[in-house]
């Protein structure tokens, strides 16, 4: 029985010592270097080479080294049988829930209003804002949704969340369901999108939902590139529909070099890091369920294959 880590662009020393630290008797190997396909049971990855998963005739479980599971699911070489388990640790719900506020801080100071003013020397007041002057729309109120969404409820911020459940949250209002779609986006200063990548979710940022929020509003967008359709920004952005874009994630990464966002000072760029799997908290969640997996037992974080998260 062993464990076996495919992340082709990740350096694997700081993961081997949290490997080690956590239960140094451990069975584990690090793709390539494996010899006997047949001793794994579990595999944890991350961007993983293709027509590799059906390789492993005892696999019963795959984790993804982080909170998306897109990757893994896109993936036709999985066997039905074989679970699927996502990596979630409080420093990265943390890193999330800070990404948020700093993008909604720069909102309110107007810091990219003022970077682009800085290029032209020009010395132009612009109002503040505080949290209460906002309303602000989280979409997706699972594991870092819901935690992004308390956290601002208790800044002060007027908070929505959408789902597709419907949930209570102390100090957000909830709309769950298309049905309640367009009450949540009504007049938002700024949308947040932590949905999972489904084929219900994917392009979910377009233009009809841009036009549904107030004309100054920003989007922040920390979920997948695939949720976003990249054309609606560029127009929306030019239409005067929204005053500027966070982006963590892209249809495409790295985000190409020729690509036209590199040229809009309205959309702030950030490469994948709004929140990154700290190997220290990580190498806990995968051992405890790696040991579930052998066990038999129900996986912490699982996947619905049928839901797609
Ligand atoms: P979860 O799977 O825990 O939560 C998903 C939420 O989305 C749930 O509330 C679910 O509703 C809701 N949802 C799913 N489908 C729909 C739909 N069709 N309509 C309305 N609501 C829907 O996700 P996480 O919180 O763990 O992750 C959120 C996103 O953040 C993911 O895309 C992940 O990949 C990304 N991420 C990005 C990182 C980065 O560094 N940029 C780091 C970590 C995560 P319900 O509760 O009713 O099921």
């Amino acid at each position: 029985m062993a464990l076996l880590f495919i992340a082709p662009d990740r350096n694997p020393d700081p993961w081997k010592e949290a490997f080690d630290k956590v239960d140094s008797n451990l069975d584990l190997f690090f793709w390539p270097a494996i010899d006997q396909h047949k001793k794994i049971n579990f595999i944890v990855c991350w961007n993983h080479p293709a027509r590799l998963l059906d390789r492993f005739p005892n696999l019963q479980a795959v984790a993804s080294l982080g909170a998306g599971v897109d990757h893994i699911l896109a993936d036709e070489c999985l066997p039905d049988h074989v679970q699927i388990c996502r990596t979630l640790t409080p420093r990265l719900i943390q890193e999330m829930v800070d990404y948020v506020r700093t993008s909604l801080l720069m909102h309110q100071r107007n810091i990219t209003f003022y970077l682009q003013q800085k290029r032209q020397a020009r010395w132009k007041h612009r109002k503040n804002r505080i949290a209460s002057d906002l309303e602000v729309g989280v979409m997706g109120l699972g594991t870092i949704g819901r935690k992004v969404a308390l956290e601002l409820g208790n800044e002060g911020y007027n908070v929505r969340g959408w789902s597709r459940s419907s949930k209570q949250i102390k100090k957000v209002s909830t709309f769950a369901g298309n049905k309640e779609k367009a009450s949540f986006l009504e007049g938002l200063d700024a949308l947040i999108c932590l949905l999972p990548l489904t084929s219900e979710t994917r392009g979910i940022l377009d233009l009809e939902v841009f036009k549904q929020l107030k004309n100054d509003a920003i989007l922040i967008n920390i979920a997948r590139g695939s949720h976003l359709v990249e054309e609606d920004l560029v127009y929306a952005l030019d239409k005067g529909l929204l005053e500027w874009a966070m982006l963590d994630v892209f249809q495409k990464e790295p985000l190409p070099d020729h690509h036209s966002f590199w040229n809009r000072p309205e959309i702030v760029i950030t490469p994948h890091i709004a929140g990154i799997t700290p190997p220290e908290e990580a190498a806990e969640v995968i051992i405890e369920n790696y040991k579930r997996a052998i066990s038999g037992m129900d996986l912490k974080y699982t996947v619905q294959r049928d839901k797609g998260y």
